[in-house]
């Protein structure tokens, strides 16, 4: 049984208010008290694991430990990592003993492996994460009936209308964009029913968007009366803010999340990406742990995330599956917000490329990055030795930049593989299923890299 996400399950206005309340007086909050917030609702949910879910009671048995070891937060890491994998494994003795109490939803996942992963989340936790929103998009200058439009796949092919351009729903200021309909020829009719709705905020993937604003930009499209653009779901290049920016109007304010709720990163009008602490608990894929990092310095792990609100089915340590990058020093926001920052986020921990001599290399396609007037970027690996970086690029893309790009790569993936760029437009990348770029498209049969 899949249950999805329905407005019924928001209809809580007094929970929402309570976390609507809470998160607006605990992002001022100094590091310290944020830290000890977190560390209170954490013992909690240990606690709560202990006694409730078998997973956890026989784990912390094993391990000889009991709630009470867990003295600061630093004290989960005599914890183990819980991985997909595990968590698709263990998911009857994940579930808490009482988990009717908390009235929870089951949400189903597809990994990139294609693996389906189901878990449940408490019917508090739809208050939690639209407070976590109203927050996030108020920094935008959002309020609350503001009329906005969002590119969306996931509700248009659930609801088996994979045909239908756009769908208005009235309570809540929404306007649906079907991105599994949108082409360069329906651009400007994207663009005109923005417009008549009279949307002052939009919400989408940064190729999605990308593409909307290219294919208006190349439409001759003036730009759209936005005041901000939220983006999710995906790694957002500079080169892409700045076109976004330029073609559709408003400021871009990133953001970074999973199904599972477990860890909400989100930007500021400083245009520093804040971790909402008080939401849910980050760890940074630590290399001391077991001594795994890569080349470049970063781990190639990834990131771990622990929910401080869901009790039907709590993660505690659970792999994100994405590499985030913390910051050096524990600087306070311009902002004055008190909720700590990260350097950037740099995707996804499987998007790595393995090459003939044997190199196993993760979130290549971060050299994106630091080429300018790369709008949209993905890798094509054609053949064992051969890989080809796509482009879409822009006038700042010379060849300079051209060389630059080449010169990183082959930093990245040694002497063993021929590189090719070509510049293409954007609707010959590639997507996945769901509508999100592909970073790296694989030719390559399993066997040869073995
Ligand atoms: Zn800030």
């Amino acid at each position: 049984m899949t249950v999805h996400l329905t407005v019924a399950g928001f209809l809580q206005p007094a929970n929402i208010l309570k976390y609507r309340h809470l998160f607006a007086r605990t992002q001022w909050l100094s590091h310290a008290e944020l830290e000890a917030f977190q560390l209170a609702r954490l013992r909690e949910i240990v606690d709560h694991a202990y006694h409730h879910v078998p997973y956890y009671r026989d784990l912390f048995r094993l391990l000889k430990l009991t709630p009470a070891d867990i003295r600061q937060t630093s004290d989960l890491r005599k914890l183990p990592r819980l991985s997909k994998a595990v968590a698709r494994r263990e998911h009857r003795r994940l579930q808490a003993d009482n988990c009717s109490r908390f009235r929870p939803a089951i949400h189903r996942t597809s990994g990139s492996t294609g693996a389906e992963h189901a878990f449940l989340l408490d019917r508090e936790t739809n208050a939690v994460e639209f407070a976590y929103y109203w927050r996030y998009w108020n920094w935008a200058g959002y309020r609350l009936g503001d009329r906005f439009a969002e590119f969306s796949s996931s509700y248009f092919s659930r609801e088996g209308l994979h045909e239908r351009p756009f769908v208005r729903q009235p309570f809540t200021g929404r306007l649906l964009l079907n991105s599994l309909s949108f082409t360069r020829a329906s651009a400007m009719a994207y663009a005109q029913a923005i417009e008549r709705h009279g949307a002052r905020f939009l919400k989408g993937l940064p190729s999605v968007l990308g593409f909307f604003a290219r294919f208006l930009r190349d439409a001759g499209k003036d730009r759209l009366g936005l005041a901000a653009i939220f983006t999710t779901g995906e790694l957002l290049l500079p080169s892409q803010r700045a076109l976004l920016e330029s073609c559709l109007g408003g400021s871009v304010y990133d953001s970074y999340g999973q199904m599972e709720r477990l860890v909400a990163i989100s930007e500021c009008s400083q245009r520093r990406m804040h971790v909402n602490s008080d939401y849910g608990l980050l760890e940074f894929g630590a290399d001391d742990e077991d001594g795994e990092s890569s080349e470049t310095g970063r781990s190639s792990r990834g990131c771990l995330g622990t929910s401080l609100y869901n009790r039907s089915m709590p993660l505690l340590r659970y792999e994100l599956g994405d590499v985030i990058e913390p910051e050096a020093s524990r600087v306070r926001c311009a902002c004055g917000r008190g909720l700590p920052l990260v350097r950037a986020i740099t995707g996804r921990v499987s998007d790595s490329l393995a090459t003939p001599d044997g190199r196993i290399v993760p979130t290549l396609f971060l050299v994106f990055r630091d080429v300018a007037g790369i709008e949209a970027g993905q890798f094509v690996h054609e053949a064992a030795d051969r890989l080809s970086i796509r482009v879409v690029a822009s006038e700042a893309f010379t060849d300079t930049e051209h060389a630059r790009l080449l010169t990183l790569v082959r930093w990245h993936v040694g002497p063993s593989m021929a590189l090719a760029v070509a510049r293409v437009r954007p609707e010959e990348l590639v997507l996945d299923p769901s509508g999100k770029l592909k970073m790296i498209v694989s030719r390559v049969e399993a066997r040869q890299l073995d």
